[in-house]
């Protein structure tokens, strides 16, 4: 990268972090950074490519917004409490107007949500953002896929099938009107990763994951790693207002069930400590629907009203 291309970084991402244990950030070969006494450091990365992840022509706060918050998502699926990132930029050229949008977009929500940029590599070729998040958990307390136990009841913590919604607008799939294009644009590049609610969940909750692929694939990480299956009951499932305005019944519940890009957590809750996580959730107002239960059972069944049925492309269907 040229001197003048390089300063260019500097104006718009070097800045001082505030942030827990930051003894030394960017600027050096490496950042210096001191982790929280007795707490494991979580550690979690994901790639949005242009074209692939998200529209490269999108406004570049968006696509920044959208880069923090689904790999947030990861840290909040853990129970861990973010601290730092780093940051790979790969751009087809060094547009001033594109890094200003971008990193006004990224210490927005870096300040919401209390962690700081420590360093990154930047180099040139098609747009691609990788963004890794550091975070620390208590040993005791994360939120392993692979602890849940036959009896635990699953929890969602808000509606789903909105990602998937929010895409078919994005790809002009369905016509909507503008207070409803604005919701799914909301959901799409604003995703809410769910930090405040599961720093509740540590020692409570057996397991958790959060919603990327869709309901029944991440549930299904869940049964698979923990040897158990779930039953999800149908009829139980958030749905939100204007996802269940937009289209057919059948659709949002496939939706819900299958499409991605969610963002909410799914996690269970063993019998035992259902008393004081019912007493948490009305201390604090944590968002969370009771849909479904672990089951002996090999792997992610659906019932509707008691009755299973089998999903199909445009809903599901009794045996
Ligand atoms: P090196 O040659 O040692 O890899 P670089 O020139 O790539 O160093 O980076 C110099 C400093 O700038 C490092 O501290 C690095 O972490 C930081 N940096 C480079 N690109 C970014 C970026 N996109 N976001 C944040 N920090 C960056
Ligand atoms: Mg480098």
């Amino acid at each position: 990268m040229a001197v003048g291309e390089f300063e260019l970084i500097k104006e718009y991402f070097f800045r001082n972090a505030a942030s827990y244990g930051v003894a030394l950030g960017i600027g050096d070969d490496c950042a210096l950074l001191q982790v929280p006494q007795d707490k494991q450091l979580a550690v979690s990365m994901d790639t949005l490519v242009g074209d692939i992840h998200f529209p490269s022509n999108a406004d570049p706060e968006l696509i920044a917004e959208r880069a923090l918050r689904v790999n947030l998502s990861d840290l909040a699926a853990m129970g861990a409490e973010p601290l730092w990132f780093t940051l790979g930029l790969t751009l087809p050229k060094t547009d001033d107007h594109w890094l200003k949008g971008f990193s006004q977009g990224l210490f927005r929500v870096a300040n919401d949500f209390n962690i700081s940029l420590v360093g990154g590599d930047t180099t040139r070729g098609n747009l691609s953002i990788t963004i890794q998040v550091h975070g620390a958990v208590d040993p005791k307390k994360a939120l392993l896929r692979g602890n849940a136990n036959v009896g635990d009841s699953v929890f969602v913590t808000g509606p789903l099938g909105d990602g998937a919604a929010a895409l078919a607008v994005i790809k002009k799939e369905l016509e909507v009107g503008k207070s409803a294009f604005n919701y799914f644009m909301d959901h799409y590049y604003r995703p809410q990763p769910q930090i405040a609610t599961a720093l509740h969940l540590g020692g409570i909750a057996s397991s958790g994951i959060d919603i990327s692929d869709g309901l029944v694939a991440d549930l299904g990480h869940i049964c698979e790693q923990s040897g158990v299956g779930a039953d999800i009951f149908l009829e139980r499932l958030p749905l939100s207002e204007p996802l269940n305005k937009l289209v057919e019944p059948e659709q949002a519940l496939q939706w819900a069930l299958s499409g991605g890009d969610d963002y909410h957590l799914c996690f269970t809750v063993p019998t035992d400590k259902m008393k004081t996580f019912e007493a948490l959730c009305s201390r604090h107002r944590l968002p969370a629907t009771l849909i479904g239960r672990m089951t002996d059972a090999k792997d992610v069944r659906c019932l509707h009203k008691g009755d299973e049925v089998v999903l199909t492309k445009t809903g599901y269907q009794h045996f």
